[in-house]
C-alpha cells in the first residue's frame, strides 16, 4: 500500500507559515497584494479564482480582482496589465487561463512586468528557470517539487516520466526536475508506445487530463506518482489522470484528487505572492 501524499496538509502547513511573514511585512507597513484578471465567465476558472481568494484571505494578501467582459479587445486587456505593473500598491500581477480565444494569451503574459510575475509565465521567469536561476517558477511545478521535499522523495539519479508538455506545468516540471538531478523523460501525445517509458519510471508525473489514464499494468512496482490532473469521470466524479484505487496498490508514494497537487498550487501562489513582495521592497535585489 502506497503512502498517500497528503497536499491538503501540506498546502495548510505552508499557509500558516506565509502568515507569518505576512505579519512580518504588515509590521513594516507592507501589505501584500495580488491582482487577479479573469476575462469571460469561464466556470471552473470562477471556482479556481474564489480559492485563491480565500487563500489570500486566510494568509493576510490583499485579493482584488478584475473582471472583463468576454468580448474585451486585446488592446484592452493590455493596457489594464500595464496599469497594474505601474500600480505600486499591486505585488502580484495573476491573468486567469483560460481566456476568450480572440485573445492572445502569451501577448498578455509577456506584458505582465517580471517582478509581478506570481505564475512564472513570463518569458523571463522562464528563461532565468531553464538556466538555473533564482526566479518565480510555475505554481504547480514548485508544489510538487514541495511535496517531494516534504516527503523526503530525493530524485538525485532517478528516472522521472513526466506526461504532457504544455506550458504551465510539463515543461517547467522538466527544468525543476532536472535541478534534482532526475533523468528526465517528456511524453506527449505524439509519444510512440508511451507504456515502455512509464513502465521503467521510478517517477510518474501525470498531467495531460484524461481520466485515469494512468492504469496499473502502465507502472512497475513501487513507482511514486504524482498526479496533476482534474478531470470528471462518467459520474461526474473529480478524479485525476491516474487510476487510483489500482495504481495505490503498485506505488510507494502516490497523490490523490482531490486533496493532493491542487491545494499545492494555491499554496504556491501565495508564496510568490509574498516572494514577490519582498523582492520589490529589497533595495539590494538582484532577482
Ligand atoms: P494541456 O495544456 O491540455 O496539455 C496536455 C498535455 O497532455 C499536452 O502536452 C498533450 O500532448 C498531452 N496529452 C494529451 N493527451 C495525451 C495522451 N493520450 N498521451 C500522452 N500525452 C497526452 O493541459 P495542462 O494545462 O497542462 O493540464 C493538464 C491537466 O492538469 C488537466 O487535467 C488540468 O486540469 C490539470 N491541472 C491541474 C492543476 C492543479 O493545480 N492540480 C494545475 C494545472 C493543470 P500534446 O502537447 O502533444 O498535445
Amino acid at each position: 500500500m502506497a503512502v498517500i501524499i497528503d497536499g491538503k496538509a501540506l498546502a495548510k502547513k505552508i499557509r500558516s507559515s506565509l502568515k507569518v511573514e505576512c505579519d512580518e511585512l504588515k509590521k513594516d507597513g507592507i501589505t501584500p497584494k495580488l491582482a487577479v484578471i479573469m476575462v469571460g465567465d469561464d466556470p471552473a476558472s470562477k471556482v479556481y479564482v474564489r480559492n485563491k481568494s480565500r487563500a489570500c484571505n486566510e494568509v493576510g494578501i490583499e485579493y482584488q480582482e478584475y473582471l472583463l467582459d468576454e468580448n474585451t479587445k486585446q488592446e484592452d486587456l493590455i493596457d489594464l496589465i500595464k496599469r497594474l505593473n505601474e500600480d505600486k500598491t499591486v505585488n502580484g500581477i495573476l491573468l486567469q487561463s483560460p481566456i476568450p480565444e480572440h485573445l492572445d494569451i502569451n501577448r498578455a503574459f509577456k506584458a505582465i512586468t517580471y517582478l509581478k510575475d506570481v505564475d512564472g509565465f513570463t518569458p523571463s521567469s522562464v528563461g532565468k528557470l531553464c538556466i538555473g536561476e533564482d526566479t518565480f517558477v510555475s505554481c504547480t511545478p514548485l508544489g510538487v517539487i514541495k511535496m517531494f521535499e516534504e516527503y523526503n522523495i530525493d530524485l538525485n539519479g532517478k528516472d522521472v516520466v513526466i506526461l504532457g508538455r504544455s506550458n504551465i506545468v510539463g515543461r517547467p516540471l522538466i527544468q525543476c526536475c532536472l535541478q534534482q538531478n532526475a533523468t528526465v523523460t517528456v511524453c506527449h501525445s505524439k509519444t510512440k508506445n508511451l507504456k515502455e517509458h512509464t513502465k521503467r519510471a521510478d517517477v510518474i508525473i501525470s498531467a495531460i487530463g484524461r481520466p485515469k489514464f494512468v492504469t496499473a499494468d502502465m507502472v512497475k512496482d513501487g513507482v511514486v506518482i504524482i498526479d496533476v490532473g482534474i478531470n470528471r469521470d462518467e459520474n461526474g466524479k473529480l478524479v485525476g489522470d491516474v487510476d487510483f484505487e489500482n495504481v495505490e496498490k503498485k506505488a510507494s508514494y502516490i497523490t490523490p484528487v482531490p486533496g493532493g497537487v491542487g491545494p499545492m498550487t494555491i499554496a504556491m501562489l501565495m508564496h510568490n505572492v509574498i516572494k514577490a513582495t519582498k523582492e520589490q521592497y529589497n533595495e539590494n535585489s538582484t532577482f
